[in-house]
C-alpha cells in the first residue's frame, strides 16, 4: 500500500517491495503456500479504492500459479492478471476455466527463455495493451530461475531484465510509468539476489 501511495503521489515512478512472506497464494479466506496476506492484491485493491483507479494489471512471473490473486480478482473486470507458471506444479491450478480477465500461460518443466519470452510477447503484451492499465503491479517471484530447487523452469537473470524492460514499456504507454513490484518466491539465494538486482536495476534505470 505504501508503494502504491508513493507512485500514485509521484514521489517515485517505480517501487520494489522487498517483503516476505510472499502473498500470491493467499486467497480471500485462506492462507496457503507460505503466504499469509496477498500483498499484491492488497496493493491493487488499495489503488482501486483509495486512488480511484479504474484499471490495474497484475503481472505474475513466479513459477507457481498465483491462485490467490485469481481467487480474489476473477470476474473483476477492473483487474487484468497475466501470468506464466510451471504446470503441473503446486498449487495445481490455473488451467481450468480461467475467468476472462485472467491470462494464464502454463509452461512445461524444462522450458526456459524461449517459451517464456514467446508467452510474454504473444499472450501478455496484447492483453495488457488492450486493458490499458493505469498501474502495473508485479508479483515478482524468481523461482523460475534455472538454479531454483523448487521447480523446473530455466530462466536466467537476463530473462528477468528483459521482462522488466517490456513491462516498463507497457507502463510508459498506459500508466504514466507507474509500477509497483512485490517480491514473491525465490529459493536459490544467490540466483534470487542476482535476479532481483537485475529487476531493480531496470526499474530504476529504465
Ligand atoms: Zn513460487
Amino acid at each position: 500500500m505504501l508503494g502504491v501511495d508513493l507512485v500514485m503521489r509521484k514521489e517515485c515512478a517505480t517501487a520494489f517491495c522487498a517483503v516476505r512472506p510472499p502473498g500470491h497464494h493467499a486467497e480471500r479466506r485462506r492462507a496457503m503456500g507460505f503466504c499469509l496476506f496477498n500483498n499484491v492484491a492488497v496493493g491493487a485493491a488499495h489503488a482501486l479504492e483509495a486512488h480511484g483507479l479504474e484499471r490495474v494489471a497484475i503481472v505474475d512471473f513466479d513459477v507457481h500459479h498465483g491462485n490467490g490473486t485469481e481467487d480474489i480478482f476473477q470476474a473483476d473486470p477492473r483487474v487484468l492478471m497475466v501470468s506464466t507458471f510451471q504446470h503441473p506444479l503446486y498449487p495445481y491450478c490455473g488451467v481450468d476455466n480461467p475467468a476472462a480477465n485472467m491470462v494464464n500461460v502454463p509452461l512445461a518443466a524444462g522450458e526456459g527463455s524461449d517459451a517464456f519470452r514467446t508467452a510474454v510477447v504473444e499472450r501478455w503484451l496484447p492483453a495488457l495493451d488492450a486493458h490499458r492499465p493505469q498501474l502495473v503491479l508485479i508479483s515478482a517471484g524468481f523461482d523460475a530461475h534455472r538454479e531454483d530447487p523448487l521447480a523446473g523452469l530455466k530462466l536466467t537473470e537476463a530473462d528477468y531484465a528483459w521482462v522488466t524492460h517490456e513491462l516498463m514499456a507497457v507502463a510508459a504507454r498506459h500508466a504514466q510509468r507507474r509500477i509497483v513490484s512485490s517480491l514473491e518466491g525465490g529459493y536459490a539465494l544467490s540466483a534470487l539476489g542476482r535476479s532481483v538486482t537485475e529487476h531493480v536495476r531496470v526499474l530504476v534505470e529504465g
